[in-house]
């Protein structure tokens, strides 16, 4: 054995034979082991092993078995200590209080199950259950993902499907499954983007040039991916400043490595000069990275690769049904145009992709999460998926519409049309009566709805993508719900509301709050929890009410059992 201590994994150096032999030997008992070169092999354990298995690898190392107690094994590193005391741990003890426990859990979060969840960005559609159904099977679930490629064709099917659909998708001629996030797979297109110029002898190539509107982890992959970042200027209707770009890309010309860029824009918008835009990046020796976020509104009608995007992420927990309430998990694959293929993410155990570094442990990144968007594009097929595309466009569209009287929608495209999302403007508002945008997410919740994404990417705005999932009743639901919001503002405007004290600053409401025998508001109970019809019939309470962001985040409350508890 290599190593004193251990924890789940033992690398053992053999006296006799090889490692090969060890591990056909293994095998013959359905075990898989890992060679590390020849003379060594490794071997994971976790808790669903048996004494009959460990039995086996002994046999297949051709070492008897022993007596000694596996406790004995742990010697000075069994824990000694308590562990798990909270409360928590010991009180749900039986399958029917754990259900109810869970279940409590779960009904205080405002989920896709209560309404829809517009935040725009995310791409918050349906999951639908068909389509997880496989995430649950055991041949999909139960996989190691170093399992030899003799026993992974089924899943080597999917990725190959997988793969082809998704550089149909874009437009692209390599994919790799690797990133984890659309995050990771910005961090591996850049890498990516090295490689290439690097492999040209234009080692020197690393300014990243990103518009400003762009999601924060773009200039963060940048700056991970060794890169300089030099921001580059919108103009007044939230497009890429042409100008400033030209001029940028002048500037650093023997230095530009890539632009990053988000198409359509996370301003919403189908930025006109978007081919424009790569064809400068070009003419300069760089390269176009296509941030695929926002594919909600291209899938089927319009591609990355055919744009002139050299490389772009797709974020298969949006546009591509994985479920991500709550972070994850999620999938960032990237699509390459053929020049880059070379250059894909490889990995050390397994061969796959090109020369750059692996960006996961795993060779295919959260791999079993991959029958989700392969079952998505599976059961809708081209057509379908181009006809959501619409939908989703025109859903955002009609919200635009809808909401243009009450509030101002701050960036429109050609023909006055959003893409698949857009933003609506508070600022005026926040002038006029103090009321901010968070006051009208906290207050959305007394309505029944989860916020729009606020403050991104223009501060004081909200930015409300409904997704080709919604029904137009549920968007009149969610407008009505805005637009009522928009009537208990003009309450403060013209002075019939306080503005310190009023139904916006103080949501959302509790049902403690609102049954209270000590209410002392100067508005109604039933205003501050019945805002709108549904809400009588279908009411979703917060169980928390607002604590102040800033106050919040500096002044974390646990719900641990006190520190006293631990003195004894
Ligand atoms: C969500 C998003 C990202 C980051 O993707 P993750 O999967 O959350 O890492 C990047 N850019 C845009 C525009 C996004 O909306």
């Amino acid at each position: 054995m290599r190593h004193a201590a251990y924890f789940d994994t033992v690398t053992v150096d053999l006296a006799r034979g090889t490692a090969a032999e060890v591990v056909a030997a293994a095998a013959r008992a359905k075990i898989n082991v890992r060679a590390v070169g020849d003379r060594a092999v490794t071997v994971a354990f976790d808790e669903t092993v048996t004494a009959a298995d460990v039995a086996d690898v002994l046999a297949a190392f051709g070492a008897a078995g022993t007596d000694r107690p596996a406790g004995d094994a742990l010697g000075a590193f069994a824990r000694t200590s308590a562990f798990l005391t909270h409360p928590v741990f010991h009180a749900h003890r039986s399958e029917t209080a754990m259900l109810r426990y869970l279940r409590t859990l779960e009904s205080r979060d405002l989920s896709l199950a209560h309404s829809m969840i517009p935040l725009g960005s995310c791409t918050m559609k349906l999951n639908a259950t068909a389509e997880m159904f496989p995430v649950t099977w055991p041949e999909f679930g139960a996989l190691h993902p170093f399992a030899p490629a003799s026993q992974t064709a089924g899943y080597q099917a999917m990725f190959a499907q997988l793969e082809r659909w998704l550089a149909e998708v874009t437009g692209f001629a390599g994919v790799s499954l690797q990133p984890n996030a659309g995050s990771q797979g910005e961090y591996a297109g850049l890498l990516v983007i090295r490689k290439y110029h690097e492999a040209r002898g234009e080692r020197g190539r690393d300014v990243c040039l990103i518009p400003q509107s762009a999601h924060g982890t773009n200039p963060a992959s940048a700056v991970m991916a060794g890169m300089t970042v030099v921001v580059t200027k919108t103009d007044a209707n939230g497009n890429i400043d042409m100008a400033d770009l030209r001029a940028k890309v002048e500037q650093h010309s023997a230095r530009l490595a890539a632009l990053m860029v988000t198409y359509p824009s996370t301003h919403g918008v189908f930025e006109a000069t978007i081919r424009e835009v790569c064809a400068i990046v070009h003419e300069h020796g760089g390269q176009v990275y296509m941030d695929g976020a926002n594919m909600n509104a291209m899938v089927g009608i319009a591609r990355p690769g055919d744009i002139g995007a050299d490389v772009c992420h797709l974020n298969l927990h949006k546009t591509f049904c994985i479920p991500h309430g709550g972070g994850g998990p999620g999938m960032g694959p990237i699509g390459v145009a053929k020049h880059l293929v070379p250059h894909l993410p490889g990995h050390p155990v397994v061969r796959v992709g090109g020369d750059s570094g692996a960006v996961s442990a795993a060779p295919w990144g959260s791999a079993s999460i991959l029958p989700i968007s392969w079952m998505y594009i599976r059961m809708m097929g081209g057509a379908q998926l181009a006809e959501a595309t619409k939908v989703a466009i025109l859903n955002a569209n009609y919200m635009a519409e809808r909401l243009e009287a009450h509030y101002p929608v701050l960036y429109r495209g050609q023909n006055r049309r959003v893409a698949h999302e857009c933003i609506i403007d508070l600022r005026h508002i926040k002038a006029a009566t103090g009321i901010e945008v968070e006051d009208v997410a906290k207050r959305l919740m007394d309505y029944g709805f989860h916020a729009p994404t606020v403050s991104f990417p223009v501060a004081g705005t909200l930015m409300i993508e409904p997704t080709e999932s919604e029904s137009k009743a549920e968007l009149d639901r969610f407008c009505d719900a805005m637009i009522a919001i928009r009537e208990e503002i003009r309450e403060v405007e013209i002075g019939v509301a306080s503005r310190e004290d009023n139904v916006l600053v103080r949501a959302p409401h509790t049902m403690q709050q609102c049954v209270s025998d000590a209410w002392t508001r100067p508005y109604a109970r039933e205003k501050a929890a019945f805002p709108a019809p549904w809400t009588r019939v279908r009411k979703f309470w917060p169980t928390v009410t607002r604590i102040e962001s800033a106050f919040g985040d500096r002044n974390l409350v646990c719900a641990c059992i006190p520190t006293e508890a631990y003195a004894g």
